[in-house]
């Protein structure tokens, strides 16, 4: 376990109730998540495809741009690793937790008006990856930026308040999130779900 320079950081205000409403309540259609994190992952190998153009100083150049998703059951986890842009430490802090996207305030507000099946809409209104604590009790991302200077780092969050970022060691360039499984999610660790 490397605790290299732990920083622990609360989520910004709107995100912690988001998350609230996310970790507690029950959803019918939680398997949107996947698609979230792949759009997300797919995403990120658009953006690096767009460096590679404009750039040749990056991280792991010859790495193939590809998306991974991996369940392992005996571990109760399911990984989605991409080969993307990645995420330096403040990219990570800006876009996952301290910054709340415009739309998660409008989210908010639609589910509160009674709209709480509407869960599924959470991309559109730009917060799609914390959909992943519907099935997740822990979420730990992994992720390296293309900047060759960056160093990798390991954020994780049991989806309360808070979330943590430390360095961690080499890694090659990307994202690779492990979702902790619920135990009522386990069906997400297997082939057959996915
Ligand atoms: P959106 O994708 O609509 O912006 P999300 O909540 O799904 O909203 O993601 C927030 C941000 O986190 C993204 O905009 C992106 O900058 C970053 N991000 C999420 N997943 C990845 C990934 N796999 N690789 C790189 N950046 C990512």
């Amino acid at each position: 376990m490397n605790d290299q320079k732990r920083e622990t950081m609360e989520f910004q205000t709107e995100l912690k109730q988001l998350m609230d409403i996310i970790v507690n309540s029950l959803y019918t259609d939680r398997e949107i998540f996947l698609r979230e994190v792949v759009s997300n992952a797919s995403d990120a190998l658009e953006k690096l495809r767009y460096i590679q153009i404009t750039q040749k100083d990056i991280a792991d150049p010859d790495l193939a741009l590809e998306i991974k998703i991996d369940g392992n059951e005996d571990e109760n986890t399911l990984t989605i690793s991409d080969s993307g842009i990645g995420m330096t430490r403040e990219e990570l802090v800006e876009n996952l937790g301290t910054i709340a996207h415009s739309g998660s305030k409008a989210f908010l507000k639609h589910l509160s008006e009674g709209n709480q099946k509407d869960v599924n809409l959470i991309g559109q209104f730009g917060v799609g990856f914390y959909s992943v604590f519907m099935v997740a009790e822990k979420v730990s991302l992994y992720t390296r930026s293309y900047q060759l200077s960056a160093q990798p780092c390991l954020w994780e969050s049991s989806g309360g308040s808070e979330f943590s970022i430390s360095e961690t060691e080499n890694l090659p360039r990307g994202t690779k999130i492990v979702l902790h499984l619920k135990e009522d999610a386990k069906e997400f660790a297997k082939g057959e779900t996915l």
